[in-house]
Protein backbone atom coordinates (compact mmCIF):
# COMPACT_ATOMS: atom_id res chain seq x y z
CA UNK A 1 0.00 0.00 0.00
CA UNK A 2 1.61 2.90 -0.86
CA UNK A 3 2.22 5.97 1.92
CA UNK A 4 -0.34 8.18 0.67
CA UNK A 5 -3.22 5.24 0.47
CA UNK A 6 -2.08 4.92 4.32
CA UNK A 7 -2.15 8.22 5.44
CA UNK A 8 -5.56 8.44 4.27
CA UNK A 9 -6.95 5.17 5.83
CA UNK A 10 -5.38 6.02 9.13
CA UNK A 11 -7.30 9.67 8.78
CA UNK A 12 -10.11 8.06 7.69
CA UNK A 13 -10.45 5.52 11.18
CA UNK A 14 -10.16 8.52 12.93
CA UNK A 15 -12.74 10.29 11.57
CA UNK A 16 -15.23 7.47 11.94
CA UNK A 17 -13.67 7.22 15.48
CA UNK A 18 -14.55 11.01 16.28
CA UNK A 19 -18.66 10.16 15.15
CA UNK A 20 -21.20 7.73 15.57
CA UNK A 21 -20.27 5.63 12.18
CA UNK A 22 -23.23 2.94 13.23
CA UNK A 23 -25.43 5.64 11.60
CA UNK A 24 -23.93 5.62 8.77
CA UNK A 25 -23.21 2.01 8.19
CA UNK A 26 -26.48 1.03 9.72
CA UNK A 27 -28.44 -0.79 7.34
CA UNK A 28 -31.46 -1.33 9.63
CA UNK A 29 -34.40 0.94 8.47
CA UNK A 30 -34.82 4.05 9.60
CA UNK A 31 -37.15 3.65 13.04
CA UNK A 32 -40.60 6.04 12.40
CA UNK A 33 -41.48 5.03 15.80
CA UNK A 34 -40.20 7.39 18.28
CA UNK A 35 -39.59 6.86 21.61
CA UNK A 36 -42.58 7.95 23.97
CA UNK A 37 -42.82 9.30 26.93
CA UNK A 38 -46.08 7.74 27.97
CA UNK A 39 -46.34 7.30 31.54
CA UNK A 40 -46.61 3.73 31.58
CA UNK A 41 -47.74 2.87 35.45
CA UNK A 42 -51.29 1.85 36.35
CA UNK A 43 -53.49 -0.76 35.50
CA UNK A 44 -54.58 -1.47 31.44
CA UNK A 45 -57.73 0.41 31.74
CA UNK A 46 -56.14 3.43 33.39
CA UNK A 47 -53.72 3.35 30.68
CA UNK A 48 -56.13 3.53 28.55
CA UNK A 49 -57.83 6.34 29.93
CA UNK A 50 -54.59 8.50 30.29
CA UNK A 51 -54.06 7.99 26.38
CA UNK A 52 -57.33 8.95 25.91
CA UNK A 53 -56.62 11.89 28.07
CA UNK A 54 -53.42 12.60 25.84
CA UNK A 55 -55.20 12.24 22.63
CA UNK A 56 -57.52 14.93 23.80
CA UNK A 57 -54.43 17.00 24.65
CA UNK A 58 -52.99 17.33 21.03
CA UNK A 59 -52.34 20.61 19.76
CA UNK A 60 -52.57 22.09 16.59
CA UNK A 61 -54.71 19.41 15.09
CA UNK A 62 -57.33 20.31 11.91
CA UNK A 63 -59.01 16.73 12.37
CA UNK A 64 -59.41 17.85 16.39
CA UNK A 65 -61.05 21.55 15.81
CA UNK A 66 -63.42 19.84 12.62
CA UNK A 67 -64.74 16.58 15.09
CA UNK A 68 -67.61 16.47 17.41
CA UNK A 69 -66.32 13.29 18.84
CA UNK A 70 -63.12 11.77 19.79
CA UNK A 71 -63.45 7.86 18.20
CA UNK A 72 -61.01 6.03 20.85
CA UNK A 73 -61.59 2.15 20.35
CA UNK A 74 -64.31 -0.24 20.83
CA UNK A 75 -64.39 -4.10 21.71
CA UNK A 76 -62.35 -5.93 24.78
CA UNK A 77 -59.31 -4.40 25.89
CA UNK A 78 -57.96 -7.65 27.12
CA UNK A 79 -58.88 -9.17 23.28
CA UNK A 80 -55.98 -11.29 21.87
CA UNK A 81 -56.77 -9.70 18.29
CA UNK A 82 -56.59 -5.72 17.62
CA UNK A 83 -57.42 -4.20 13.99
CA UNK A 84 -57.01 -0.83 13.09
CA UNK A 85 -59.22 0.97 10.37
CA UNK A 86 -58.16 3.93 8.87
CA UNK A 87 -60.54 7.27 10.76
CA UNK A 88 -63.51 7.86 11.76
CA UNK A 89 -67.10 8.89 9.53
CA UNK A 90 -69.35 10.61 9.80
CA UNK A 91 -71.51 8.53 11.52
CA UNK A 92 -68.25 7.36 13.81
CA UNK A 93 -68.01 11.37 14.75
CA UNK A 94 -71.72 10.95 15.66
CA UNK A 95 -71.40 8.01 17.73
CA UNK A 96 -67.98 8.09 19.24
CA UNK A 97 -67.38 4.74 18.37
CA UNK A 98 -65.28 3.27 15.06
CA UNK A 99 -67.18 1.14 12.59
CA UNK A 100 -70.57 2.61 13.62
CA UNK A 101 -71.27 2.41 10.26
CA UNK A 102 -71.79 0.43 6.93
CA UNK A 103 -68.43 -0.26 6.62
CA UNK A 104 -68.39 -1.29 10.31
CA UNK A 105 -71.56 -3.79 9.79
CA UNK A 106 -69.67 -5.46 6.85
CA UNK A 107 -66.50 -5.83 9.29
CA UNK A 108 -69.43 -7.32 11.74
CA UNK A 109 -70.16 -9.51 9.15
CA UNK A 110 -66.31 -10.37 8.61
CA UNK A 111 -65.81 -11.06 12.55
CA UNK A 112 -68.23 -13.24 12.34
CA UNK A 113 -67.56 -15.40 9.56
CA UNK A 114 -64.63 -16.42 11.31
CA UNK A 115 -66.22 -16.79 14.91
CA UNK A 116 -65.52 -13.63 16.12
CA UNK A 117 -67.43 -10.62 17.41
CA UNK A 118 -66.95 -6.91 18.74
CA UNK A 119 -66.65 -8.76 22.71
CA UNK A 120 -63.69 -10.93 21.39
CA UNK A 121 -61.93 -8.32 19.20
CA UNK A 122 -60.39 -4.90 19.79
CA UNK A 123 -60.33 -2.14 17.00
CA UNK A 124 -59.18 1.38 16.87
CA UNK A 125 -58.08 3.69 14.07
CA UNK A 126 -55.16 5.60 12.56
CA UNK A 127 -56.62 9.04 13.77
CA UNK A 128 -59.26 9.53 16.16
CA UNK A 129 -60.49 12.33 14.92
CA UNK A 130 -62.84 12.34 11.74
CA UNK A 131 -61.05 14.10 8.42
CA UNK A 132 -63.65 16.52 7.25
CA UNK A 133 -65.61 14.62 3.96
CA UNK A 134 -64.11 11.59 5.10
CA UNK A 135 -60.81 12.04 3.46
CA UNK A 136 -57.70 9.82 3.83
CA UNK A 137 -56.01 10.85 6.93
CA UNK A 138 -52.61 12.77 5.07
CA UNK A 139 -49.28 11.97 6.25
CA UNK A 140 -48.75 14.90 8.58
CA UNK A 141 -51.59 13.43 10.61
CA UNK A 142 -50.57 10.09 10.69
CA UNK A 143 -47.64 11.12 11.77
CA UNK A 144 -49.22 12.91 14.54
CA UNK A 145 -50.98 10.10 15.68
CA UNK A 146 -48.20 7.77 15.19
CA UNK A 147 -47.26 7.89 18.68
CA UNK A 148 -50.43 7.61 19.90
CA UNK A 149 -51.31 4.55 18.42
CA UNK A 150 -48.19 2.79 18.59
CA UNK A 151 -48.81 3.11 22.51
CA UNK A 152 -52.45 1.99 21.80
CA UNK A 153 -51.01 -1.43 20.59
CA UNK A 154 -48.43 -1.41 22.98
CA UNK A 155 -51.30 -1.27 25.96
CA UNK A 156 -53.93 -3.62 24.30
CA UNK A 157 -50.74 -6.37 23.69
CA UNK A 158 -52.64 -8.41 21.20
CA UNK A 159 -51.13 -11.34 19.71
CA UNK A 160 -52.78 -10.89 16.37
CA UNK A 161 -52.61 -7.10 15.30
CA UNK A 162 -54.96 -6.55 11.89
CA UNK A 163 -54.14 -3.78 9.68
CA UNK A 164 -57.62 -2.91 7.39
CA UNK A 165 -55.77 -0.58 4.07
CA UNK A 166 -53.67 1.42 2.80
CA UNK A 167 -53.77 4.18 5.39
CA UNK A 168 -53.12 1.28 8.48
CA UNK A 169 -50.85 -0.54 6.72
CA UNK A 170 -48.36 2.34 5.54
CA UNK A 171 -48.59 3.73 9.21
CA UNK A 172 -48.02 0.50 11.05
CA UNK A 173 -45.53 -0.80 8.08
CA UNK A 174 -44.39 1.96 5.86
CA UNK A 175 -45.19 4.22 2.72
CA UNK A 176 -43.21 1.52 0.18
CA UNK A 177 -45.83 -1.50 0.98
CA UNK A 178 -48.85 -1.50 -1.74
CA UNK A 179 -51.90 -3.15 -0.05
CA UNK A 180 -52.45 -5.46 -3.00
CA UNK A 181 -49.33 -7.11 -2.53
CA UNK A 182 -49.15 -6.66 1.24
CA UNK A 183 -52.24 -8.22 2.07
CA UNK A 184 -52.80 -11.68 3.28
CA UNK A 185 -48.80 -12.18 4.62
CA UNK A 186 -47.95 -12.64 8.24
CA UNK A 187 -45.06 -10.74 9.47
CA UNK A 188 -43.78 -10.04 13.02
CA UNK A 189 -43.22 -6.75 14.67
CA UNK A 190 -41.77 -5.42 18.10
CA UNK A 191 -44.56 -3.17 19.88
CA UNK A 192 -42.25 -2.22 23.02
CA UNK A 193 -41.79 -5.43 24.48
CA UNK A 194 -44.33 -7.43 22.98
CA UNK A 195 -43.59 -9.55 19.18
CA UNK A 196 -46.95 -9.14 17.80
CA UNK A 197 -47.92 -10.62 14.86
CA UNK A 198 -49.28 -8.36 12.11
CA UNK A 199 -51.48 -9.20 9.13
CA UNK A 200 -52.91 -6.75 6.80
CA UNK A 201 -56.59 -6.92 4.51
CA UNK A 202 -58.39 -4.89 2.49
CA UNK A 203 -60.43 -2.32 4.55
CA UNK A 204 -63.96 -2.82 4.43
CA UNK A 205 -65.21 0.22 2.69
CA UNK A 206 -63.21 -0.39 0.00
CA UNK A 207 -64.75 -4.11 -0.31
CA UNK A 208 -68.17 -2.04 -0.63
CA UNK A 209 -67.07 -0.42 -3.60
CA UNK A 210 -64.78 -3.78 -4.92
CA UNK A 211 -66.99 -6.95 -3.66
CA UNK A 212 -65.00 -9.12 -6.42
CA UNK A 213 -61.69 -8.52 -3.80
CA UNK A 214 -64.24 -10.49 -1.30
CA UNK A 215 -62.52 -13.85 -2.05
CA UNK A 216 -58.86 -12.21 -1.33
CA UNK A 217 -60.43 -11.01 2.05
CA UNK A 218 -61.94 -14.33 3.31
CA UNK A 219 -58.77 -15.40 2.43
CA UNK A 220 -57.31 -13.33 4.76
CA UNK A 221 -59.88 -14.11 7.32
CA UNK A 222 -59.10 -17.84 7.16
CA UNK A 223 -55.32 -17.18 7.80
CA UNK A 224 -56.45 -15.27 10.88
CA UNK A 225 -58.56 -18.25 12.38
CA UNK A 226 -55.69 -20.50 11.58
CA UNK A 227 -53.33 -18.48 13.68
CA UNK A 228 -56.07 -18.64 16.19
CA UNK A 229 -55.81 -22.21 16.56
CA UNK A 230 -52.53 -22.28 16.32
CA UNK A 231 -51.04 -19.86 18.80
CA UNK A 232 -53.93 -21.68 21.19
CA UNK A 233 -56.23 -18.38 21.63
CA UNK A 234 -58.88 -18.83 23.30
CA UNK A 235 -61.87 -17.01 22.09
CA UNK A 236 -64.66 -16.42 25.47
CA UNK A 237 -67.81 -16.12 24.20
N1 LIG B 1 -63.63 3.43 8.46
C1 LIG B 1 -62.59 3.31 9.31
O1 LIG B 1 -61.47 3.09 8.89
N2 LIG B 1 -62.80 3.43 10.59
C2 LIG B 1 -63.99 3.66 11.10
O2 LIG B 1 -64.08 3.76 12.31
C3 LIG B 1 -65.07 3.77 10.21
C4 LIG B 1 -64.88 3.65 8.90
Amino acid sequence: MSKKINTNLIKLIKYYSLINYNIIYSNQSINRYQKNNFDNTGSKSLKLKKLAASISNIKNCALKKNATNQVFADGNANAKIMIVGEGPGLNEDKEGIPFAGRAGELLDKMLASINLDRENVYITNVVNYRPPENRKPTEEEINKYLPFLTRHIEIINPKILLLLGSTALSAIIGNDSVISEARGKWISKKFGNNQIFVITSFHPAFLMRQPNQKKMSWIDLKMIKKKITDLNIKIEK
